[in-house]
């Protein structure tokens, strides 16, 4: 028997339509590249994006054209992420730290037809333009001078075009968003997110176990709206009412301070790295900030030292919530909440399960599956792939690679080793390709880097693998150790010598200037391996 209830869209159409209706006065404040801070409400946002809209329809843009952005976060790029989608189009958001030939395949890959790009960015695209024969249009964001001669304007366009628009009645399946994983394993490969997952996406990001998200709010998106979709923030404030904070191209620690204090930030994500520079500057300087408004801190993107965590909780009274996500799941699955249960635990059961990954989303559903196919238990102590599936996962990439992902049962293979405790709070052990296999044994670089960062010299640690006569792999520690401080290798391994078992110790400790890392700020532990992986053979 079938319900009776409407078949309503889930578009991002409606959100355009309720941030203009029921929260024309939310702000969207961004840093610009000057510095100064420019401001206007949801009303304006509402009518610039109607402006876009009809311009980008009279350059010839197309339901399910590709639209690319190369931009920082402020409220330009803000406009394009809604003004395409909601016209039926697609916006594909280039990730402006790739190296050019990686964004000329990516671009051209997607068939980009127009391009929304930053003045300041224009050298970077010069340096693969030629590579994209699909470009049809440029059009510069006069961040710093407008654009140059022969080039678009994006104030000009806009300034001839009306500010409504007649955007369309859309099937909630019709593809919005665009986005590339960075490519870490090998070539990029191509998520496309619907209306319907990015509407079922925020709804669940939002709810009070989630982040909570509400109107009230201000939340600043340090995480680059050019990497897995700013992890829907853009998408939560505009349909929550809540104002934006966009920094800009300003990611420096000093600066996001600053505009945290300024704005009154309430809610904040950001990658580690981000964090562990505003909290070195805290720790220095606790009283020159007033962070009294920020209510939540939400880190992703890799694994977040307890140390980090407790760091904020302990000496700044700030909460900093761990969160989970990949690309491929728009890219929120699991946020380490603290469940009621756990409340009355000890201290350092609450700590181990704000340190953990979380818990999984409503929709969002997770198993642990052995190289064998075998389903393993939630233990809390079995490693196995992480394997996920639900309304905001990709079903397929966007072209012919990877496919392999996909299990023929309908479910997603994270590539990320893993174990899940009997209350579902998953800890990431290592990505498939990271993990250290030592005579069978799988050892996890990301316990040990946790236990190294917490040691008061170590500003930041890496744990690879290196290739070994007898055990074939052995775990090596990176390690990056705070200005003025010392420790020897005798330290740090007498430090690790209390929570891990003997075959888990590093064999060696390189002590570096600092940690190479990808694009989006994540350790590369390729290219760790690729310098120091042989350490152990001499
Ligand atoms: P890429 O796969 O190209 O790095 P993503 O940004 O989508 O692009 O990365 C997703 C991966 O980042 C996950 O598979 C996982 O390995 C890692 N990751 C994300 N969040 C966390 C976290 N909180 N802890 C540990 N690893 C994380």
């Amino acid at each position: 028997l079938a319900g009776r209830m409407m078949d309503f869209p889930l578009t991002l159409t409606h959100f355009l339509e309720r941030a203009r209706t029921y929260f024309p006065r939310s702000e969207v404040i961004s840093r610009n590249a000057d510095k100064s801070l420019h401001r206007y409400t949801f009303a304006d946002f509402h009518k610039r994006t109607s402006k876009l809209a009809n311009a980008l329809k009279r350059l010839g843009v197309k339901p399910g054209d590709r639209v690319a952005t190369l931009c920082w976060n402020h409220y330009r790029h803000l406009e394009a992420y809604y003004a395409v989608p909601a016209m039926g189009a697609v916006v594909h958001t280039l990730n402006l730290r790739l190296h050019p030939n990686d964004l000329g395949y990516i671009a051209r890959h997607a068939e980009d037809t127009v391009l929304v790009v930053d003045r300041s960015l224009l050298p970077l695209f010069d340096k693969f333009s030629a590579q994209v024969p699909s470009l049809r249009h440029v059009i510069v964001v006069p961040d710093a001078g407008p654009a140059p001669a022969g080039k678009l304007d994006y104030e000009q366009l806009l300034a001839a075009e009306p500010d409504t628009f007649d955007f369309p009645k859309l099937e909630e399946n019709t593809a919005a968003m665009l986005c590339y994983t960075s490519g870490t394993t090998g070539n990029p490969k191509g998520v496309l997110y619907s209306h319907r997952s990015i509407v079922l996406h925020t709804l669940g990001s939002c709810l009070a176990d989630v982040t909570g998200m509400r109107e009230a709010d201000r939340v600043m998106p340090v995480v680059p709206m050019f990497h897995a979709a700013a992890w829907g923030l853009a998408f939560d404030a505009i349909f929550t009412g809540a104002t934006l904070v966009m920094p800009g191209p300003h990611l420096d620690p000093q600066s996001l301070l600053e505009l945290m204090t300024e704005t009154k930030v309430t809610m904040a994500g950001g990658v580690p790295t981000i964090w562990l520079g505003i909290l070195a500057l805290l720790d220095a300087a606790p009283k020159k900030w007033d962070l009294s408004t920020v209510r939540s801190m939400l880190i992703g993107g890799s694994a977040a030292p307890p140390s980090l965590i407790e760091g904020f909780k302990q000496r700044h009274g700030l909460e900093v919530v761990h969160a989970w996500g990949m690309t491929e799941l728009s890219p929120v699955g699991t946020m380490a909440k603290l469940k009621g249960e756990l409340k009355e635990a000890p201290q350092e059961a609450q700590a181990a399960a704000r340190a953990s990954q979380g818990f999984a989303l409503p929709f969002v559903e997770t198993r642990v599956v052995a190289d064998d196919g075998r389903h393993l238990p939630w233990d809390g102590k079995t490693m196995g792939e992480l394997e996920v599936r639900g309304p905001w996962v990709a079903g397929s990439y966007y072209g012919d690679e990877g496919q392999d992902r996909f299990t023929a049962d309908g479910w997603f293979k994270t590539g990320d080793v893993v174990t899940i405790d009997a209350a579902g709070y998953v800890r990431i052990c290592d990505r498939a390709k990271e993990v250290i296999k030592s005579g069978g044994e799988w050892i996890s670089s990301v316990a040990l880097e946790n236990a190294l960062m917490a040691h008061p010299a170590v500003l930041e640690a890496a744990v690879f693998a290196g290739k070994h006569p007898k055990w074939d792999e052995r775990p090596l520690a990176a390690v990056v150790l705070k200005p003025g401080q010392t420790a020897t290798k005798n330290e740090l391994a007498a430090h690790l010598e209390k929570q891990f078992a003997k075959f888990w110790m590093p064999d060696d400790y390189l002590f570096i200037p600092q940690i190479p890392r990808n694009s989006t700020g994540k350790f590369l532990k390729s290219k760790l391996r690729e310098e120091f992986g042989e350490h152990l053979m001499k």
